[in-house]
Order: structure tokens, then sequence, then C-alpha cells
């Protein structure tokens, strides 16, 4: 009987832990331990003195203690089922605490048996498609979409990013960080106090590069109240999404070159004019649109200086 408890009931413990046994094969397991109970293994027909249903009575109430296979197996199976429930409450309160009920997620089927899930692709549950959904709801900014181009340097495109939201070094950003700064004025015309829409768009200087950099692409010369104003003004223009990307490439190559000159006349001294600035900003950004181009494509640099939104 040691030996029926101790190797035969331990044998097939994991697998009963896992799943849910047939009928079948619950009798014929129990039938290999009556068998080797009764005769030792010998194979040889011999007298069951007990009945199995005694065998298997707890000792309390006068059996011999062995356990029901089937009723191990439905115990292993309720730990799990446990775990699951007392851990769907945490999902439920994480889900809740994003404004997601665990319907959305995971609903019964039409039979009311089986479940489904939107979240499931060719009948695998997509982890990453839920990670997507739930960053979506718990990270919510009313900043609107940023084109995370990649026509452009990743450093310039992270600088307009930043730029949009005003974190980049400006003097009065510095400033609202207690870091002493020489002067609070524009780096470009001294005339007020330096913000980053200031020097990236409403000072003279950077609305004199941004219209000559708009006459180049064929558009009108216009007025920006800030970083968002020029994004909102590429993002809207045109109809052809090709055209737009490369003249959204051109604005971010505008602001990121306008930054550039702030920074070499604080720090090197060195000045420019809005027309050598655009000279700059022309050669900078073929070199970028030259550097990704796909196989096939052709880029000019003659056409490009004439037209660079039509040129491809
Ligand atoms: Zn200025």
């Amino acid at each position: 009987m040691t030996l029926v408890k101790s190797v035969l009931r331990n044998l097939p413990t994991f697998y009963l832990s896992l799943f849910a046994a047939p009928i079948g094969v619950i009798e014929d397991l129990e039938k290999i331990q009556r068998h080797f109970l009764w005769s030792g293994g010998s194979g040889r027909a011999t007298v069951h003195w007990v009945t199995w249903d005694r065998m298997k009575a707890p000792k309390d109430v006068g059996g011999a203690g062995l356990g029901s296979l089937r009723n191990l197996n439905l115990a292993l199976l309720a730990k799990w089922w446990w775990a699951f429930k007392s851990r769907i409450d945490k999902v439920k309160s994480g889900l809740w605490k994003l404004n997601i009920e665990a319907k959305d997620i995971l609903y019964p089927d039409e039979d009311g048996i089986t479940w489904r899930s939107d979240f499931v692709v060719n009948g695998i549950f997509n982890v990453a498609k839920l990670r997507c959904r739930l960053d979506r709801a718990s990270h919510q900014i009313s900043d609107g979409e940023f084109w995370w181009l990649n026509s452009a340097p990743k450093k310039v495109v992270s600088f307009i990013w930043r730029a949009k939201q005003g974190r980049i070094p400006s003097a009065e950003e510095l400033q609202k960080r207690n870091i002493q700064v020489p002067s609070p004025m524009c780096g470009l015309c001294s005339n007020i106090v330096e913000t980053s829409n200031h020097i990236l768009t409403s000072c003279p200087f950077a609305e004199d590069t941004i219209n000559k950099v708009l006459f180049w692409c064929g558009i009108p010369a216009k007025q920006f109240s800030g970083v968002t104003d020029v994004l909102d003004f590429a993002r809207n223009w045109g109809h052809c999404p090709k055209k737009k990307e490369i003249l959204t490439c051109i604005l971010y190559g505008t602001l990121w070159s306008l930054w550039k000159e702030r920074n070499d006349r604080i720090f090197k001294g060195m000045n420019s004019t809005p027309a050598k600035t655009v000279d700059c900003i022309k050669s900078m950004d073929f070199s970028w649109r030259k550097f990704r181009m796909r196989r096939g494509d052709v880029i000019v640099w003659e056409k490009w200086c004439m037209s660079p939104i039509s040129c491809i």
C-alpha cells in the first residue's frame, strides 16, 4: 500500500495538475493500482479483500485513505482555477483604472459556453496587441499626434518632438529650472526673452528663413505662432501624402537649422544670414533624402533646388 501511495499515486500528478483526465484514463490507472495492491504486480488473479471504494475513502471515515485519482485531478485543476480567479480580480481592477472593462477583452460566445476575444489572431492570444491597447488607455496625451518621420535623422525628429512641447534648452526653459544663463534674451535677435516658439518661429530671423524656405517650396509666405502651428500647417497642406512628407521633412530641417544657428551664435560666435541658412537647409535635406532613398528612386540636385516638392 505504501508503494501504491508513494509511487503509483504520484506518477501522474504532474499531468493531472494540468489536464482534465478522461474517465477511461482514470479507471485504467486505478485498475493498475488495484491489481498491484492485491497481487503485488504478479499479474495473478487474487482476491480483492476490501472494496476499492473503501480503499479510496479517507481514514477518518473508516477507509484506507488511498484517495481517488479523479478527485486528485479535480483538486489540482481547481488550484489553477483559484489562481486564475484570484488574479482575475487584480486584472479587472487594473483594467478598471484604465476605464476598460474585462468584457472589452474577453467576452462569452453566443453559445454562452466558449469565450471570444478581439485580441485573438489566428487562434493565438496576441499579447502585444492587448498591451498596445492598454498603453493607449493608460498614457493619454492631449498633445495630438506627432509624425515620427523616417526621412530625417532621429536626433532631428526627436528635437522637433521636444520643441513642440517647449522642452528644449531655450533661455526661458533653463531659467525655469534654475540654471544660470548669460542672457535671457533671444540668441538670434536679442530683442525679446528667448522661448522655443520665438526662436523657432516668431523671431525675425526665423520668420525670414521660414518664408524663404516656403518660397523655395512654391508656397506663399506665412506667419507661424509656434512650433505646433508649423507642424499643423505641414500636416494639413495638400492632399498628396508623398509631397506632404517632403514638406514636413523640409520644415523639420528648417527648425533644426534655426536652433543650430542660435547655438552657433551663442557658443561659437558665428553669424549667418537667413539666405545662407536656407542654402544649408537645401543641401542638408537633399543629403537626408538621397541617403534614405529606395532603390530605383532618383533625385537630381538641380531639380531639388528648383522645386523640392515636385522633383521626386
Ligand atoms: Zn529673436
